[in-house]
Order: C-alpha cells, then structure tokens, then sequence
C-alpha cells in the first residue's frame, strides 16, 4: 500500500472506532513505524489517563521509529500511555500486568515499510499471536488482522490467518467504507482487501 499508508491507517481506525472506547486498554502487535500505534492512542487517552496501549515489535528499529513518533505528536502525559516492547508478540501475555485483559489488539503484518524486507511477520509466531490475543480480549473485543500477500510467506501467513477466523466465533462489523476511502481505493488492486477489513476479516470473539 506503499503511497497509501495514511488512507490505510484511516480506514482501519474507522473499525477500530467502532470498539474502542476512551480509558481502554489496547495492543499494538506489530508496532513498525507507529502509525498504528499513535492512532490507538489518541483513541484510548481520556483525562483521566487510564486508556493504555501495550506496543511490540521484534525489531529494536521499529521500536525507536513508534517512539519517536509518539514523542514528536503527544504531550508527556499521554506518551506516558504507551508502553513499548522490543519482543515477538506470541509473548505478548509476558507485557500486560496479571488479571488486565485488553478490548483490541491490532496487527498489520509483513515487513518494517522503509526498513529491511526480509525481517517479516512468520506463520508459526502469527498463529501462537493470534491464540494469545484471543485469551486476552475482553468479551466482545476486537482483533484486527491486516495480511499481505505480495512478498515471499505472505500468502502462507494469510492461509493460517484465515483458518484461525474460522475457528473462532465471530461476527461481521458491516461497516461501509468511508466514500473518500472507496474512491481512492476502488480502482487499486488492493480494493478487495480493503473491503475485507469493513466486513469479515475483523473478528470478536466471545469467551
Ligand atoms: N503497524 C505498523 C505501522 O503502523 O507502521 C506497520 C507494521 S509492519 C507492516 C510489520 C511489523 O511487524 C514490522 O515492523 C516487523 O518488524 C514486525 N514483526 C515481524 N515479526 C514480528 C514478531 N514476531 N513480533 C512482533 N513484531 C514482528
């Protein structure tokens, strides 16, 4: 989606506003350059300063670009929301302190955009990810999946993406796209995952 990462960002936040509330506390799977992450933030931050958002990633140059990022776009205050991690999300239980349960958590997976490409999101750590988040969501939480299939794995990575949907409950959000998102996207090849996001690839899961 390379031109199009701030529409990307835009049209996942339509989702996520439908679930997240003020005070919340969410995750980031994968923060990359914190595009997610800050977004997720300025969603949860309430006055009282009880929104969180747990960030992670495996490479330590995506954790300094998310910081530097939150540093340059949020007062002391609400950085202070953030908590990032430099590690693989299948351990992303390790972060949340004992009894906390979380009402989202977001992965964009694939590669760090603008950084090494061959450093990317792997099927087995996805799936034990994926297991972990479930058992972390609130009832009626949320988790959001972005999958590419472009580079080497991709499609892998998306097949076990897909059957661990199936496995768990879950239901459309039946949400419409944003006409300045349809406009810009419908003549793009990536229009049908786009439209994917709005319906059956976000899941809530009930436990
Ligand atoms: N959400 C990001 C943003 O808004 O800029 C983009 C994420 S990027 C597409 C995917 C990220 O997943 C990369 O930064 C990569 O380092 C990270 N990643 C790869 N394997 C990971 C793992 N096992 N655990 C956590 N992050 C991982």
């Amino acid at each position: 989606l390379e031109g199009g990462v701030g529409l990307a960002v835009a049209a996942r936040c339509r989702l996520w506003k439908h679930v997240i509330q003020k005070g919340d506390t969410v995750m980031d799977a994968t923060c990359g350059n914190g595009n997610d992450t800050l977004a997720m933030t300025n969603m949860v931050k309430d006055e009282q300063s009880k929104g969180c958002v747990y960030g992670m990633d495996i490479q330590e140059d995506a954790i300094k670009n998310t910081s530097s990022l939150l540093d340059v776009s949020l007062n002391p205050i609400e950085r202070k929301c953030v908590k990032l991690f430099p590690i693989c999300h299948s351990r992303m239980a390790e972060v949340l302190p004992k009894h906390s349960s979380v009402r989202l958590v977001a992965f964009n997976l694939g590669y760090l955009p603008g950084g090494n490409k061959t450093i990317i999101t792997k099927s087995d750590t996805t799936k034990l990810a994926l297991k972990a988040a479930k058992e972390l969501l609130v009832p009626g939480g949320v988790i959001s999946i972005v999958a590419y299939v472009g580079h080497p794995g991709g499609r892998e990575e998306y097949e076990t993406v897909q059957s661990f949907c199936l496995g768990i409950t879950h239901r459309k959000l039946g949400v419409e796209p944003d006409s300045d998102v349809k406009q810009t996207f419908s003549t793009c090849p990536y229009w049908k995952t786009v439209k994917a996001w709005f319906t059956a690839e976000t899941c809530s899961v009930k436990r």
